[in-house]
């Protein structure tokens, strides 16, 4: 089998955790090489602590996320809030893809309601065409050929994200809920806060642990999409996300796996962008560690 080099981009530390922590903890238990990258250093996302101290917790935050699961996680200095799809920008993410050399890349779309998301997304886009162009950024070698690009799923509608790729991630789930139990300040302190529930967060490593365990949707039989409440409220808790995208997306479940995709409960959705190279439908298997 060959060895598969996988690039997730997200504009703040956890957006590749949560986007496809999942995806990425499956290629690393086959022996691919996953590296993530936030664009931004996070220092914006809290109610009560400074943005110099929150950029240097959010640095730890993801390097425990690299020592639990065994990647590299990259973190630029550019301030949370202030992401520009700027030139300066595009040359230092040509180099850094053209570095690393990978297989495919997953970032954000480019319509999404954060500015960071979207100016990632246009980064990643502007910079897609220049890997292979060796006049631009040339102390840097250029990628041997495109790789493939893919996006993150989202909510937005206009246009709607088109789920291609359906990873199942059941079997590590439980890791992946370790994995972003690591963002301490995101998931139990911003993004309670930002959503009005904080007041439901226990306090303690053990009882966070618990709570965030403990399951919200059924899990004995095919969920439908009243379980979700799909196009109600979301929830907060990243298992209704992980769920919606099986529930929504059964159909390419489907496609993939026949009937064993209705004892799928948890999945990642991706899109395959078309401005990366465009995989054979026999590849996509290998390509993303169905
Ligand atoms: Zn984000």
């Amino acid at each position: 089998m060959k060895k598969l080099k996988i690039l997730l981009i997200g504009a703040h530390p956890d957006d590749p955790d949560g986007c496809g922590g999942g995806t990425a903890l499956k290629y690393v238990a086959r022996g691919h090489e996953v590296r993530f990258l936030s664009v931004s250093d996070g220092r914006a996302g809290h109610f009560s602590m400074p943005p110099d101290e929150l950029a240097a917790r959010r640095r730890k935050e993801a390097d425990a996320v690299a020592n639990l699961i065994g990647i590299t996680y990259d973190v630029w200095d550019i301030p949370d809030g202030e992401v520009e799809a700027n030139l300066e920008n595009r040359r230092r993410m040509v180099r850094y893809i053209r570095e690393f050399s990978p297989d495919l890349v997953i970032t954000h779309r480019n319509n999404d309601y954060h500015a960071d998301h979207r100016n990632t997304a246009l980064l990643v886009q502007d910079a897609s065409y220049l890997l292979t162009v060796p006049n631009y950024c040339s102390d840097t070698p250029i990628m041997p050929s495109m790789p493939v690009i893919a996006f993150f799923s989202d909510r937005f509608k206009e246009p709607p994200f088109r789920a291609e790729v359906l990873v199942p991630i059941d079997e590590v789930v439980d890791k992946k809920y370790e994995v972003l139990r690591c963002h301490e300040s995101q998931y139990f302190e911003w993004l309670p806060f930002n959503r009005g529930t904080l007041d439901t967060v226990p306090e303690g490593a053990e009882a966070r642990a618990e709570w965030f365990r403990t399951p919200r949707i059924p899990r004995d039989r095919v969920l439908l999409p009243e379980d979700l409440n799909i196009g109600a409220t979301p929830s907060n808790h990243p298992e209704y996300r992980m769920a919606r995208s099986a529930v929504l997306y059964r159909e390419v479940l489907r496609a993939q796996y026949g009937d064993a995709a209705d004892r799928v409960l948890f999945a990642e959705a991706f899109q395959i962008s078309e401005y990366g190279r465009q995989p054979k439908k026999e590849e996509l298997s290998e390509l993303f560690a169905l």
